[in-house]
């Protein structure tokens, strides 16, 4: 049936934008460097740690905030 194809369709694209919109709420970086040059100045300015970390819905680069 079409309409379940359709239905189908929309659901992925849904999940989709649902990751998409959850990343964004992140900062995303195209590469560790960037990441790493971010997480240093982050550690400058508020003296929080930051650990770069591939992600695995994206594909790109996020910022964690470390334990210590
Ligand atoms: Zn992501």
């Amino acid at each position: 049936m079409a309409a379940d194809i359709e239905r189908w369709w929309d659901d992925q694209q849904a999940r989709k934008k649902g990751r998409q919109d959850k990343c964004q709420t992140k900062r995303v970086f195209t590469s560790e460097a960037e990441a790493r040059a971010h997480a240093a100045a982050d550690r400058a300015q508020f003296g929080d740690r930051f650990t770069p970390y591939r992600c695995d819905l994206c594909g790109d680069w996020h910022l964690t905030r470390s334990a210590t």
